[in-house]
């Protein structure tokens, strides 16, 4: 009797239910993993952390002294920028938190205008937050440029003190409101003296990085450069 051959279970699930890009929603062909070939091609990359002045810098210019800034990717509605963050930030892909991790990483490492960064510090979620969402992408966005950068992580020296509404639909000043002293330092002298690079998922109006300098400023002789996975992009 002739032996029926059967499919790994993988392929037959995805018989059933294909992945499907996440951005477009086409099925997944091939080595393709969560978005197509078609969309990867249409990143709207940033490109800024070879260029001084750049989208980052600009809008923090007069509000942080920040020494270098650079975002991945430039986001606008419904490109595929927001949908990355999306992912990263709403649905736990971690997968793609890692890979856009390491490319922010690579980036600011190839740039040399980051390279004598002490350590990263994430964009802190109050803990309530944190526990509903059960991780913060700033966090796993900083594991992943860790292992290029070769620098440590530091997660609990800058907190959050105060839990906030969400920023999504408010406005600079509504923002601005909602965001003053947020943010605290535990321990300002483990951070004396030293450079950090402060790691954000998105910058929309600067309010959440510049409202963690406030609680940073207290720190002597401290050095800030700022990156994020994306900045808004008009
Ligand atoms: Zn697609």
């Amino acid at each position: 009797m002739q032996r029926l051959h059967f499919k790994p279970l993988h392929e037959l699930l995805q018989l059933i239910f294909p992945d499907v890009c996440c951005h477009c929603g086409e099925p997944l062909v091939g080595d393709e993993r969560h978005l197509c070939t078609h969309c990867l091609a249409q990143i709207p990359w940033a490109r800024h952390a070879f260029f001084p002045g750049n989208e980052v810098e600009q809008r923090l210019v007069g509000r942080i002294p920040c020494q270098a800034g650079a975002a991945l990717l430039l986001f606008r509605q419904g490109n595929i920028a927001q949908t990355i963050v999306h992912q990263i930030k709403y649905e736990g892909n971690l997968a793609m938190a890692k890979q856009y991790g390491r490319l922010l990483g690579a980036e600011l490492q190839s740039s040399g205008r980051f390279s004598d960064i002490d350590c990263l510090v994430p964009v802190p979620l109050h803990r309530r937050r944190k526990r509903q969402r059960g991780y913060n992408q700033s966090e796993l966005l900083c594991e992943a440029m860790a292992e290029i950068m070769h620098r440590p992580v530091v997660t609990d020296n800058l907190y959050r003190q105060r839990y906030t509404d969400t920023q999504t639909h408010k406005d600079r000043q509504a923002r601005m409101d909602n965001m003053k002293e947020v943010f605290a330092v535990r321990h300002p002298e483990y951070f004396e003296n030293k450079h950090i690079l402060l790691v954000d998922d998105i910058i929309t109006t600067g309010a959440t990085t510049e409202n963690c300098y406030h609680a940073l400023c207290a720190v002597p002789n401290l050095r800030i450069s700022i990156a994020s996975l994306a900045v808004t992009s008009s």
